[in-house]
């Protein structure tokens, strides 16, 4: 679903920048929805809900790191859902009064990708639920020798 309420960005400059028509050329409709327009995929599409391997969580934009799979967990949104970033500065945060709500969106740090948003609902150790669009990320499996 495009959300039609979401208000532009702010001026705000990021380490990747790319003019629409660049990120159109490299992003596939879904990923561009969402990264560059703050589209939300409808709950339970991404493969990636059920992914359990152990691997990393990249920005499908720029692949940045984002998640690691030792932070992942089933929240039951149809999300996949993260407690914690891999770092504390790999994704950025902003205030999203969109939809009627206020919100707080998280973007990749590196690109500015809109990636979803963070809700205080989540597990320990933090508490947080970062409910993410699987077409914002994409999965790199960790090779772990046997
Ligand atoms: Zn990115």
């Amino acid at each position: 679903m495009k959300n039609p309420f979401a208000a532009a960005a702010p001026e705000e400059h990021f380490p990747v920048e790319k003019p629409p028509e660049a990120w159109r050329a490299s992003l596939s409709p879904a990923q561009y929805a969402v990264l560059r327009e703050h589209a939300t995929e409808r709950a339970g599409t991404s493969p990636l809900n059920a992914e359990k391997r152990p691997g990393t969580f990249v920005c499908a934009g720029c692949g940045a790191p984002l998640f690691s799979s030792d932070t992942k967990y089933e929240s039951g949104t149809g999300w996949p859902s993260f407690f914690a970033p891999i770092a504390e500065n790999a994704v950025g945060a902003r205030e999203d009064r969109s939809l009627f709500m206020t919100r707080t969106e998280i973007h990749c740090a590196r690109c500015g990708g809109h990636l979803g948003h963070v809700f205080p609902d989540g597990p320990a150790p933090t508490g947080l639920r970062y409910c993410m669009n699987g077409a914002a990320l994409s999965f790199i499996p960790e090779k772990r020798e046997k």
